[in-house]
């Protein structure tokens, strides 16, 4: 029989992108996917370090497993991600967690295999974890979790140091993959299938690859040699800095009909005097000033954002400058967050800390703030008709999908069978905060 897997995944798409690939390295080994964990041979928890949230979860998720390995002493349970490149979590994991057979760090991926098939034959427990590396392995195995759609890692770490972030310690420091070779693993996805990239990074648009002829390539030239590519629909990338956003990356949104007219891009706060505590490098009005630069060059552009509520230190007035920049820019959507102090950054040492309950009633506020204005941005697609990548079809109709707009949206729909995987126009019918509804006009 087989062996199985299950893996689960706390945080960003690096982390959903590192998972397919470990996923990839198990079915290079012959073992299948397992729906459950329950029936897995093999238990993968991929952790996320960036809130404390994730933290929580893992460790609940965790304190499930031993009851599990109780049963089936055989199971191997692995962990790894961006908390395993903390000290005190590994040795939380030693002392209280015995049941963890694996720790491995996001810079020994490649090593998984060599790793697992120790622990299986030997029955040792085994922690591998380095603290920063500039190696890039090329060429894992990939399995993808989309036919039609693929993350493609072109940099790796920040340099940014944000005060409330853990990445940079966890990450390392910011190290570009070849152009060449995110080429090459383009061109042949697309021969795979695959319709729509989404290019992954810490900071994509700080990306500096090297050209054939040893010419500097910047985020902007990548996208443009990307657009290139004879058979790839759409382009995106994730996530953006504001201090690295170029012009020339501006204008890309004119010149490369592939790149999708939608940014991300996290202002994390309104406010000057936070941005700067933040040491984000940029402040209100050239958070705004970009945003004028898009929308000159591409009208619909949808921007999405990431902001935090609570910061240390956030006063009533400064939070009222972060709802007055959501109500002037319009965000397409944002992803709202309470800060948490993360062990090891700056701003765990900041004074004034905001009490939880302030917190949460500017969080409410926000959230209802972005949610209205969502609304709102959503009915002007009422009656439009846009192109939709189909991704999949309702479980009880299989004649109703869902889909995503170029703009990013969530596209509900009716039309004809075997649409998954096609780009259709959908005339969009109706809207809500969330999604927009609609009818397919005709196919691809
Ligand atoms: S840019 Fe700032 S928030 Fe983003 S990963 Fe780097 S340090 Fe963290």
């Amino acid at each position: 029989m087989k062996q199985t897997f299950h893996i689960t995944t706390f945080g960003c798409q690096m982390n959903e992108h590192d998972s397919e690939t470990i996923a990839g390295m198990l079915s290079g080994l012959d073992y299948t996917p397992s729906a459950s964990r329950n029936d897995a041979d093999v238990i993968i928890i991929n952790t996320c370090s960036v809130r404390e949230n994730a933290d929580h979860r893992f460790f609940g998720t965790l304190g499930q497993l031993k009851r599990i390995r109780k049963e089936r002493p055989d199971l191997i349970v692995a962990v790894c991600g961006c908390m395993m490149q903390q000290q005190h979590v590994i040795d939380k994991l030693k002392s209280q967690y015995p049941w963890v057979d694996l720790i491995f760090g996001t810079h020994t991926i490649h090593r998984f295999p060599e790793l697992l098939q120790n622990v299986r034959q030997e029955r040792v427990k085994l922690v591998d974890v380095m603290e920063d590396s500039e190696e890039i392995v090329e060429g894992l195995p990939v399995r993808r979790n989309h036919p039609n759609k693929a993350y493609v890692n072109i940099m790796y770490g920040c340099n940014n140091f944000c005060t409330y972030c853990i990445v940079p310690y966890t990450r390392g420091r910011e190290r570009s993959r070849d152009t060449e070779e995110i080429l090459r693993e383009v061109k042949e996805l697309v021969k795979d299938g695959v319709k729509e990239i989404t290019l992954l990074g810490q900071n994509v648009n700080s990306y500096r690859g090297t050209g054939r002829q040893g010419q500097r390539i910047e985020f902007a030239d990548l996208i443009t040699e990307l657009d290139r590519i004879h058979g790839l629909s759409r382009i995106r990338f994730m996530t953006s800095h504001p201090k690295d956003l170029s012009d020339a990356l501006i204008l890309a949104y004119r010149n490369c009909p592939s790149l999708c007219p939608h940014i991300h891009l996290p202002v994390q706060s309104g406010s000057t005097s936070v941005l700067e505590r933040m040491n984000r490098k940029y402040n209100r009005e050239d958070y705004i000033a970009l945003v004028e630069r898009l929308r000159s060059v591409c009208p619909d552009i949808a921007i999405t954002t990431d902001i935090i509520v609570g910061f240390p230190g956030e006063t009533e007035e400064e939070f009222q400058d972060t709802l007055r920049l959501v109500e002037e820019i319009e965000f397409d959507s944002a992803f709202t967050f309470l800060y948490s102090i993360r062990k090891g950054t700056p701003a765990e040492t900041f004074e004034d800390q905001v009490p939880e309950e302030i917190k949460h009633e500017r969080f409410n506020r926000l959230v209802e703030t972005v949610n209205r204005i969502s609304a709102k941005k959503n009915a002007t697609k009422v009656g439009c008709v846009e192109d939709v990548l189909v991704e999949g079809a309702s479980k009880s109709n299989d004649r109703v999908y869902t889909g995503r707009t170029g703009g990013f949206k969530l596209v509900n729909f009716k039309g004809p069978e075997g649409s998954k995987g096609t780009v259709v126009s959908v005339r969009i019918t109706d809207s809500n905060t969330f999604s927009l509804t609609g009818v397919v006009e005709c196919d691809e």
